[in-house]
């Protein structure tokens, strides 16, 4: 027997608005709360790797998205300081053949367009802009998630939950017209430019638009994800890679986020309220998997609260238990990734001869228990 639950979302982020749209697709009713009066054209370029994009299928979305997202060819890994190529991942045919699923690039904000869209066609899925929740609503709902981001209010209210805390890193974000990015750096790849302390990645969005995140060491710590910033420091950080870098960061409006993570702490508070992506285990972007996760989260969290064999109490401390080991492995992949992209001195020569020998397909095999991933 079919047992209808009402949700109540605090945040129409990705994750919110993933999660509205699987609990819906499954007959349950969903009230979105979100404290901005409209979705914002905050942020750039994400990454979506198969594990991500296999959700979207599931969830009829590929063809809306096909027509905003685009598929690179490769991963480039490129040192920052001659511009030589250490390998080349194929990442599009692998995806497709390997994983089934695309790898995509695409703007944010055209991402959640197409979710909220989605959500529009459920008359079962209710929105409330405007409206910045602070504890879990008394009322009717069922269980009560807080994708509410890296500030999550929500957190509050969950014993033994963790405070955001700052990563020692900033992320530096532009967007540039495709046409000012020099014929050196590719158009079709996405290309993570490595080098000391630092990695610079570059990938077009849509068909005018180039994509910069270069993440770099920060003492300062201020909260914010979209400050407007004086670009020295930048500048400063990368003064001593190849000229062209200098060049390309030059011509760009550049926007800076401090990264803040939270760590491995209580996603659930009492019997209905569960955390779920950055609210819960907001990470740094060096595996390019926070949205991943926060999508791959939203839909095993509605297939637990689909299951009428269980109590809903039950349900979220299984999704909890089934999601914690998944997101810290990725977590893990994350620190190897920085380790490896930023290495310096005897690590950086090792680092370069691993990725030429190896070359792009096989690094790229060992990322099966990441994209291969199906999550049910
Ligand atoms: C520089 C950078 C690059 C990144 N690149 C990638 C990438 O390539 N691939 C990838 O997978 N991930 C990437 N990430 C991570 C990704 O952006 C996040 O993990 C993802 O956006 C998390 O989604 P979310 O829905 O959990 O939170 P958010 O996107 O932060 O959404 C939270 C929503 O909740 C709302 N809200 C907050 N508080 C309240 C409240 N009290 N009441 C009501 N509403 C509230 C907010 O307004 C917002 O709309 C990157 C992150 C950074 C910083």
């Amino acid at each position: 027997m079919k047992n209808t639950k009402h949700i109540d979302i605090v945040g129409a982020g990705i994750a919110g608005l993933t999660t509205a749209l699987a609990m819906a697709e499954r007959g349950h009713t969903v009230r979105i709360f979100e404290q901005s009066p409209a979705l914002e054209e905050i942020g750039a370029g994400l990454q979506l790797s198969p594990n991500a994009t296999r959700v979207f299928d599931t969830l009829g979305l590929r063809d809306d998205l096909a027509d905003v997202w685009y598929e690179p060819d490769h991963l480039q890994l490129v040192s920052g300081l001659s511009l030589r190529t250490l390998a080349r991942l194929p990442v599009r045919t692998m995806s497709r053949d390997r994983w089934k699923a695309p790898y995509a690039v695409i703007h944010r904000a055209r991402l959640q367009d197409v979710l909220m869209k989605a959500c529009r066609r459920f008359s079962s899925i209710e929105f409330e802009f405007g409206k910045r929740i602070e504890t879990p609503m008394r009322g009717d709902a069922d269980v009560t998630v807080g994708a509410d981001g890296v500030w999550s209010s929500l957190r509050r209210t969950v014993r033994g939950s963790a405070e955001p805390r700052f990563s020692g890193y900033a992320a530096w974000r532009a967007t540039m017209p495709i046409a000012e990015l020099p014929a050196s750096f590719s158009r079709t790849d996405v290309t993570a430019l490595l080098g000391p302390g630092a990695h610079l990645v570059i990938y077009r969005i849509g068909s005018e638009t180039i994509n910069l995140v270069a993440t770099i060491p920060e003492h300062r710590s201020e909260k914010g994800w979209n400050l407007k910033s004086d670009a020295g420091r930048l500048l400063s950080a990368f003064k001593r890679w190849h000229a062209s870098i200098g060049i390309v960061l030059a011509k760009a409006e550049w926007r800076h986020w401090p990264i803040y993570e939270v760590a491995d702490a209580s996603w659930r508070g009492g019997d209905n309220t569960i955390l779920i992506g950055d609210a819960a285990h907001a990470m740094a972007p060096h595996a390019a998997q926070g949205a991943a996760m926060a999508i791959e989260d939203s839909y095993e969290l509605a297939s637990w609260l689909d299951r009428t064999d269980i109590e809903t109490a039950t349900a979220l401390m299984r999704f909890e238990a089934h999601r914690r080991p998944r997101i810290r492995r990725v977590g893990q992949r994350g620190l190897l990734n920085k380790f490896a992209y930023q290495a310096i001195g005897p690590f950086r020569l090792g680092r370069d001869i691993v990725f030429t020998l190896r070359g792009g397909q096989s690094l790229l095999a060992d990322l099966d228990w990441l994209y291969g991933y199906e999550a049910g």
